[in-house]
């Protein structure tokens, strides 16, 4: 596996896919190619049905400024190597000089065809959950230590800038109003979800409403292009900053422990992008937001002490909860369902430490299994329910007389 650090990069929303990835693209093609005086790039599978609602065409002009961006929409996926495919060209004087296939593999990661992924080299020997357990058994470690002592000395500056950018954009979600960009006329919750103190609120309805207002903060910054971290994605980046932010803010925890609990959580989306997928135009929703469960959920269980079998347990259980769930965004907007998603998840994964903290021993499916499972549902789902938008809820709204 590679290094954790990359589960996590900071860039500009509504998707890693979508936009993160093909900027990057973008930017490594222009770099190529200095003597070309046009570019042209062709969108393929979910990039062409959904790239203009994520601002895939923008996300690409900002790496080549005045590309000619077109959307194939009549090749199958069949015929494409992967769901998320782009096809770059330098022209100059009018003739191709250069050409390359490049596919956004999920997070805002790429990989130019006949390469390598533009990730780092392999840092774990590892690949799954189960032979991560069994060295720190063997070594009596813990999962923190374990991630310290392969990756570079600079891993807690980086995590700690990523965690300074995700605190920033819950703030800065939380303090705007306003009606989201899009033409949905959804509007921002966030602030009112922080704001609106029910009279006579119990501890845990508190918990629950600053949690979501939090996840609603960074996903509504997400809708609106603004600067988020994928963790492991932008549309579902709301999940994991809005559980740590309410316990470093809320309950106390430092932000020493918060840097080992992000740790954690990026260990097990590692797991997740290199046996299985957290693109939702590969497998749906539940490689997105079931992923950031499962993180979060194990970060959380990390962050309360609990032990490695506890943690698997809470990922497992996140994941496992998650699964087939489908990506059907209305109007090819990271906006609905996609912004309350990420609320629910962020709950659902303080449920599964809740229930791995008491019933791990009893467990019969290990994370490594789930995330197989996830996999092969991934591959059996029906296209249009891989961001695609023409399935399910993105289908049912575009139905309407008022759509
Ligand atoms: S439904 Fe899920 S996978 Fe699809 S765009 Fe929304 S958050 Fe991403």
């Amino acid at each position: 596996m590679k290094s954790i650090r990359s589960v996590y990069k900071i860039g500009h929303g509504p998707s890693s896919s979508h936009t993160v990835g093909p900027f990057r693209a973008a930017c490594e093609f222009g770099r190529r190619y200095p003597a070309a005086d046009c570019f042209r790039v062709t969108l393929y599978g979910s990039l062409a049905f959904t790239g203009e609602g994520h601002g895939t065409g923008k996300s690409i002009r900002q790496g080549l400024p005045g590309a000619e961006i077109r959307f194939d929409r009549e090749t199958p996926e069949a015929e494409l190597p992967h769901p998320n495919t782009m096809r770059f060209e330098a022209l100059r004087a009018g003739k191709i000089i250069g050409q390359s296939r490049v596919f956004s593999i999920g997070g805002g990661s790429i990989r130019f065809e006949g390469e390598e992924s533009d990730e780092e080299k392999e840092v774990y020997p590892q690949k799954g959950f189960t032979e991560i357990l069994r060295q720190c058994r063997e070594r009596d470690i813990s999962l923190v230590q374990f991630i310290r002592e392969r990756e570079a000395p600079s891993l807690r500056e980086d995590l700690a800038e990523v965690w300074r950018a995700m605190q920033d954009a819950v703030q800065r979600g939380l303090r705007t109003d306003g009606i989201l960009p899009g033409g949905l006329g959804v509007a921002r919750k966030a602030r009112i979800l922080y704001e609106k103190r029910c009279y006579n609120e119990s501890a845990d309805v508190t918990m629950n409403r600053l949690i979501a207002a939090y996840a609603y903060a960074v996903s509504e910054e997400n809708a609106s292009e603004g600067l988020v971290v994928t963790a492991p994605t932008c549309g579902s980046c709301g999940v994991l900053p809005s559980v740590m932010y309410y316990m470093q803010h809320d309950r106390g925890f430092p932000e020493e422990e918060i840097l080992d609990a992000l740790a954690v959580a990026a260990l097990i989306g590692n797991i997740i992008r290199t046996n299985a997928s957290i693109s939702g135009a590969e497998c749906g929703c539940q490689a997105e937001i079931g992923s950031a469960c499962a993180m979060t959920a194990g970060a959380l269980a990390a962050l309360h002490g609990l032990n490695i079998d506890q943690i698997e347990y809470a990922a497992e259980i996140a994941m496992e909860h998650n699964l087939g769930l489908t990506c059907d965004p209305v109007g090819g907007l990271v906006q609905i369902p996609c912004i309350e998603r990420n609320a629910v998840a962020a709950m659902r994964a303080i449920s599964s430490v809740n229930l791995s903290r008491f019933l791990y021993s009893t467990r019969k499916i290990s994370f490594d299994d789930v995330v197989e499972t996830m996999y092969r549902t991934g591959k059996d789902m029906n296209e249009k329910y891989r961001e695609t938008s023409h399935g399910g809820l993105a289908q049912i709204y575009a139905g309407r007389p008022e759509a």
